[in-house]
C-alpha cells in the first residue's frame, strides 16, 4: 500500500481502515497502454471485495456494448481470458444473444446482436465509483447514511440531463473524461449540499 493511502479511512464505507490503494475504475476496463493516471483511493478489504465481485462482471460484460476502439480492442484482447475463468456466465451471455437492428448516426440501421446485461451490477459499481470520485476529488468521504444515486438512461435522457448539468454554473459541476469515451462522469462539486449527487 502506498504511503499516501496507508492509515486513511476506507472512501467505500468511510468506517474501516483501508488496508490497499484500490483503482477507482479497474484496471481491467482499460487497456494496458491507458492505464497510467487511474485515480486511486484507500479501501477495505471488505469493500475491495465486494467492489471486485461487479467489476468481475462487468469487465467481461461492458465490452460487449462499448462503440468506441477502445472498447473492440478490449473485447478482443482482455474478454475471452475473463469469460474462459467464468464458464456460468460465459454460458449465460452466450444463451442471451439475440439479433437487433442498430440505427447509426447516419439514419440506417444495421443489423447486430444484443447480448444480455444485467443493470443492476453496473448501478452496484457506480455507488461505488460515485463515493471513490468524491474523495478523489475533494477528499471527500461520504458517510454510510449518504445517499449516492444512480441513474441509468437511454439517450433521449443523457441528452437532458447534460443539458440540465451544462446550465449549472462551472463552479457548481465537474466534468471528469478518464479516456476518452471510455468513462466520463459529471455533476455537482459541491461538498457541503446536502443534495448534491455525483452522476
Ligand atoms: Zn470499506
Amino acid at each position: 500500500m502506498s504511503k499516501k493511502l496507508k492509515g486513511k479511512t476506507c472512501v467505500y464505507c468511510a468506517t474501516a481502515t483501508a488496508t490497499t490503494d484500490d483503482h477507482v475504475f479497474a484496471k481491467e476496463f482499460f487497456l494496458p497502454e491507458d492505464r497510467h493516471y487511474l485515480p486511486k483511493a484507500p479501501a477495505c478489504k471488505a469493500c475491495n471485495n465486494a467492489k471486485a465481485k461487479f467489476e468481475h462482471y462487468l469487465t467481461a460484460v461492458l465490452p460487449f456494448g462499448g462503440r468506441h476502439p477502445q472498447a473492440t480492442a478490449n473485447l478482443q484482447s482482455g474478454v475471452p481470458g475473463r469469460l474462459a475463468k467464468n464458464q456460468r456466465l460465459h454460458k449465460a451471455l452466450l444463451s442471451s444473444i439475440e439479433p437487433a437492428w442498430l440505427r447509426e448516426g447516419t439514419g440506417l440501421y444495421q443489423q447486430t446482436s444484443t447480448v444480455g446485461f444485467d443493470s443492476s451490477e453496473l448501478e452496484g459499481l457506480l455507488k461505488f465509483i460515485g463515493r471513490g470520485l468524491a474523495w478523489h476529488h475533494w477528499k471527500l468521504y461520504l458517510r454510510p447514511h449518504d445517499d449516492v444515486s444512480v441513474m441509468l438512461m437511454p439517450d433521449m435522457g443523457s441528452a437532458y440531463f447534460q443539458s440540465l448539468v451544462g446550465s449549472w454554473r462551472n463552479a457548481q459541476r465537474v466534468d471528469e473524461n478518464c479516456w476518452p469515451s471510455a468513462t466520463s462522469a459529471s455533476g455537482p462539486p459541491s461538498p457541503h449540499s446536502p443534495k448534491a449527487k455525483i452522476a
